[in-house]
């Protein structure tokens, strides 16, 4: 499947296959364009000034205010710091992002940065932050005694907790809601689309051609890459580009380009790439956080 071995890759105008150097520049476009908060994650600390230490930090909380909260738990608390990442040609992300950043003109500052952000975001002193505090949503109203569909809110805060079964964080969104009788309501990152959405996009979701399950992002914060499957050809978008997996193996027909535009290879004509044009815009607007394909589980749609 793809190509390993692309050594001579001159980019996207010069070479279609999925090959590391593809990959690698898919991964740094990703890790460079996201927003994170830096984290305490893993730190010890004492229940008492100067005691024993008996505490870890194992969350984390961001506030309206630019604030930052630390959720300090019992020494045992077990925290994961897996990597969040696949890999692929049997290198892992940072592997695969050492390969592609030898090629680039980037100063070996500019290289370090990438590489401590991928290693810090796996070792969760990096949370990555798609939803900001303050941000205008409109959410699904729910006290326990009355549920409201379609409420305006405003994000108060972010949190990352750590879950007791699988030991990673899950992230919950807080909403400030006005003139209704529970001021904060809460809904977790996974149900976005479903229980809350950005008002900024919300006409796009009410628009009959959007499918709103394209977007599918999970408790790291992370939106899947998407694939539209149509019998036994795959068509796959990621924050850089679009890439046609059939029986010949996986090639690169679609790229990201200047002013946010999709630059598409028209010459192929398919169902699974009109359910793409038509959620064109949509993708767009998610697209910064849209992990690279091959390197992360993908949410698959079929069409
Ligand atoms: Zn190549």
């Amino acid at each position: 499947m793809g190509t390993l071995n692309c050594d001579n890759c001159g980019g996207f105008s010069k070479c279609t296959n999925a090959c590391y150097m593809h990959l690698g520049k898919a991964l740094v476009d990703f890790i460079t364009g996201i927003d994170v908060v830096e984290t305490r994650i893993g730190e010890f600390s004492s229940t008492k000034m100067g005691g024993k230490l008996d505490l870890i930090v194992s969350g984390h909380q961001l506030y309206n205010d630019g604030e930052s909260g630390w959720i300090l738990t019992d020494i045992s608390t077990t925290i994961d710091s897996s990597d969040k990442f696949k890999s692929a040609y049997e290198m892992n992300v940072f592997q695969i992002a050492t390969k592609y950043l030898e090629r680039t003109e980037k100063t070996p500052e500019e290289k370090d940065e990438i590489l401590n952000k991928i290693r810090q975001i796996n070792k969760n002193k990096l949370f990555i932050v798609p939803f900001k505090p303050n941000t205008m949503c409109i959410i699904e109203y729910n006290d326990g005694h009355t549920v409201v569909n379609r409420v305006d809110a405003q994000i108060h805060s972010i949190r990352w907790s750590n879950n007791k079964e699988n030991h990673k964080f899950d992230i919950t969104v807080l909403f400030e809601v006005e003139n209704m009788p529970s001021k904060i309501q809460k809904h977790n990152i996974s149900t976005y689309l479903d229980k809350f959405s950005l008002a900024q996009i919300d006409m796009q979701t009410r628009t009959p051609k959007i499918n709103t399950k394209i977007i599918s992002i999970d408790n790291n914060g992370i939106i899947k890459p998407i694939i539209f499957k149509q019998d036994n050809i795959q068509i796959a978008v990621d924050g850089s580009y679009v890439y046609q997996i059939n029986s010949q193996g996986i090639s690169i027909i679609g790229v990201w380009g200047t002013g946010d535009k999709l630059y598409m290879n028209n010459s192929i004509k398919l169902k699974a790439i009109e359910k793409l044009k038509d959620n064109e815009t949509f993708i767009k607007c998610h697209r910064k956080y849209i992990a690279p394909y091959m390197l992360y589980e993908p949410n698959v749609i079929e069409v």
